[in-house]
């Protein structure tokens, strides 16, 4: 398991501090803390079997890429708003 793709969602840096790491049924939820900018969020670690397990699945890779999908509609119409 590796931290490779994580970055803070406020100002994008990788320079991340693991605050706290509990397991949630099949993931691990770490808290952090952006060395940068101070932001806290979480992030949700599977295990490589379960990600494989994800992949085959094409119904669940289908759900996933609806609620991406649907999340990027949403902002795209705040932008859209916004303006
Ligand atoms: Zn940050």
């Amino acid at each position: 398991m590796s931290d490779r793709g994580i970055c803070c969602p406020q100002c994008g840096s990788v320079r991340l501090r693991v605050k706290d790491s509990r397991p949630r049924g099949n993931s691990i939820v770490r808290c952090r803390q952006c060395n940068a900018c101070g932001a806290r969020f979480r992030s949700y670690e599977y295990s490589e079997a379960d990600l494989r397990s994800l992949e085959l699945d094409p119904r669940l890779t289908l759900r996933a890429v609806r609620v991406m999908a649907s999340q990027m509609l949403e902002r795209i119409n705040e932008a859209l708003r916004d303006e």
